[in-house]
């Protein structure tokens, strides 16, 4: 199952939106923002289907 959640970037402060795959209980990638291009990695738990912690972070 697949969510769009809304994450803030550490760099420029833009908010855009992320597909995260709530089957995984717990995940982490890196994905490059929408608007300034800057990695960030994204730390996601999910719980039932539904996420219950994301957090973002800038190298
Ligand atoms: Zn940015």
């Amino acid at each position: 199952m697949e969510n769009f959640e809304t994450i803030q970037c550490p760099f420029c402060g833009q908010s855009f939106e992320i597909a995260v795959d709530t089957s995984i209980a717990r995940q982490r990638f890196t994905t490059d923002c929408e608007i300034c291009c800057r990695p960030m990695e994204i730390t996601v738990e999910c719980e039932d289907g539904e996420i219950s912690s994301l957090d973002v972070s800038g190298n």
